[in-house]
């Protein structure tokens, strides 16, 4: 070609280390090709992440570059994702015990960063041993979000128990785990993709080691889908959370929200609030209610903080 490349192509980048990007290419079953990124983006302040897809030009002497990044849909900080449009959320049924509120708080941020939930109530092992804490949190999880229409699937890593239809529901996305420490998400991910091999937090303490926590982020392929292979974000805050957003974080109170009288309500003591009405019919649950006026409360000390 006239710019001396060899040739041209398209991919998705699935590694970035060190100054280099590994571009998949489209169709191609080979080795990811390691790429340089165009000087042109670190001068617009741009650079490629993991997720991008990329137009990329193989030189004649075999050097590859990221020449043009496609729009994102979605992009993360923590980790450093483009595109990804699904979090696997996971929680265990017990050990450590289920917090609506968490559950909650990683919502609001997963529906902010516009990715779809699914609910993971992982260690069923625990509940089919009778444990009632574990068979309670189930029941829960269930009749509370599975109402509002998010998709939950118990599994087991330790009996391999929900594994297809977790792997069904990661076809054609791009997706990451999230959810507290100790929950089993780096033994669900080993459970997914066979050789992955990541440490799990008996691994670390057999070694006599905590885990370490800035690996890289690597997509690793499965079925037509890819899945981030970090454990995801598992801490958040509400730092970049406007107040008048946390409502959007709620999907059903997003939805009952056009029919408040008040535009801007807060669903907190409104006249013709439909958030309100709906709880006192019975037909929100009065946990999500609670942890929002929560965080609610958590957010405006902040802004009397700083
Ligand atoms: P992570 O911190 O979310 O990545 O969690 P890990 O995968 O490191 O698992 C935390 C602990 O839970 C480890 O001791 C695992 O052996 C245990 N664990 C993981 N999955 C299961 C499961 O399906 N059943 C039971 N009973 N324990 C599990
Ligand atoms: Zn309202």
């Amino acid at each position: 070609t006239k710019d001396g490349s060899a040739r041209e192509g398209q991919g998705l980048i699935v590694k970035a280390l060190s100054g280099y990007y590994y571009v998949a290419e489209d169709g191609g079953s080979e080795q990811p090709i390691q790429c340089r990124a165009r000087g042109i983006f670190k001068k617009r302040g741009e650079s490629p992440l993991v997720g991008d897809r990329v137009d990329f030009s193989v030189s004649g002497t075999g050097e590859g570059t990221v020449e043009a990044i496609h729009s994102r849909s979605t992009e993360l900080v923590r980790p450093p994702v483009a595109n990804a449009d699904l979090a696997v959320l996971v929680f265990s049924v017990t050990e450590p015990s289920l917090s609506l509120t968490l559950l909650d708080k990683f919502l609001v941020h997963i529906e902010h960063a516009g990715l779809e939930a699914v609910l993971c109530l992982s260690k069923q092992d625990l509940s089919e041993e009778g444990r009632k804490e574990a068979i309670e949190a189930a029941e829960t999880v269930q009749r509370i979000y599975g109402r509002i229409g998010y998709r939950v699937i118990g599994t087991s890593s330790r009996r391999g128990s929900g594994l297809e239809e977790l792997r069904e529901t990661l076809d054609g996305r791009l997706a990451l785990f999230a959810g507290q420490s100790g929950v089993g998400k780096s033994s669900l991910l080993n459970a997914l993709l066979p050789g992955l091999e990541l440490e799990t937090s008996e691994i670390s303490a057999r070694l006599g080691r905590g885990r370490h926590t800035t690996r890289h982020v690597e997509l690793v392929r499965v079925g037509t889908g890819h899945v981030a292979d970090t454990p995801g974000f598992s801490q958040l805050d509400f730092q970049e959370l406007g107040i008048e957003d946390l409502g959007y974080g709620y999907r059903e109170f997003r939805a009952l929200s056009a029919g408040c009288k008040f535009r801007g309500c807060t669903h907190t003591h409104e006249p013709g609030c439909a958030v309100l009405a709906a709880l006192a019919a019975g037909e929100a649950a009065q946990s999500r209610h609670d942890s929002y006026v929560q965080f609610l409360g958590e957010m405006k000390e902040k802004k009397r903080r700083y």
